[in-house]
């Protein structure tokens, strides 16, 4: 598997810095990416002044799948990380800012962003801004280390939609400046299982991949 890495790019002027640029980090299970994580990432990106937005597809999504736990945390099965990585790297590709890790794809096991955190530290990556929506500040609480995760990142959050209320009286917290855009990935599923138009809520590469592979075509996938 090709590895379009973080440490195999020009980031590697920064790294043994910790007082270096910032590096945008946005986590997620992109089944599939749209819209909404480009924008996030870009806004972030621009916002922080950091030369790069990395993508962290995760291997194993575990709040999602129920694989740390007793049982699921939700009915449905998540595409393999194989496509999940490849659309990812092709939502991405045309921006050359924008940098897709596969770290967490590579690692076995649940995936823990903390871990990753703590590894990028060691590389010498010390300057971290972890972007989340804010359906997943809400879920933090129940992530592994979350005090641990903010010790190693700043975190910057971004409201997914104009009714959301940020629960956020924390000065440590940053907003993300973005408009609202009304796409998750979920949306995306159900539109194609439905029959339902994606295009120019994905990239046309994203579109074309989920056809030419037959993704989300029942309800359940
Ligand atoms: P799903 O509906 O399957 O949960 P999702 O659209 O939330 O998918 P994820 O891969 O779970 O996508 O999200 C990765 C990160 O991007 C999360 O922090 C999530 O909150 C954030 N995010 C997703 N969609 C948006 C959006 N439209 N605006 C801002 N942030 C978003
Ligand atoms: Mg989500």
């Amino acid at each position: 598997m090709a590895v379009q890495g973080i440490r195999h790019n020009a980031l590697d002027a920064s790294v043994n810095s910790p007082s270096g640029p910032p590096l945008v980090l946005v986590g997620g299970t992109f089944d599939p990416p749209h819209l909404g994580h480009l924008v996030l990432a870009e806004c972030a990106r621009v916002q922080f002044g950091a030369p790069f937005a990395v993508f962290l597809p995760a291997g194993d999504p575990w709040r999602k799948t129920g694989s740390a736990t007793s049982r699921p945390a939700s009915g449905r099965t998540v595409s393999a990380a194989g496509h999940r990585l490849e659309l990812t790297r092709l939502a991405t590709c045309d921006n050359t800012r924008f940098r897709v890790d596969d770290r967490e794809v590579r690692r076995h096991g649940p995936s823990y962003i903390v871990d990753t955190l703590e590894e990028l530290h060691r590389e010498g990556q010390g300057n971290l801004v972890f972007v989340i929506g804010s359906d997943a500040l809400e879920d933090l609480p129940n992530w592994k280390a979350p005090d641990r995760i903010r010790e190693l990142a700043t975190l910057a959050v971004a409201r997914k939609s104009p009714g959301t209320q940020l629960a956020v009286h924390d000065s440590q917290i940053a907003i993300v400046d973005m408009p609202f855009i009304g796409i998750s990935s979920t949306e995306i599923r159900a539109r194609v299982a439905a029959g339902r138009p994606i295009r120019y809520l994905v990239p046309a590469a994203v579109e074309a991949y989920i056809a030419e592979h037959s993704l989300y075509r029942s309800p359940a996938d």
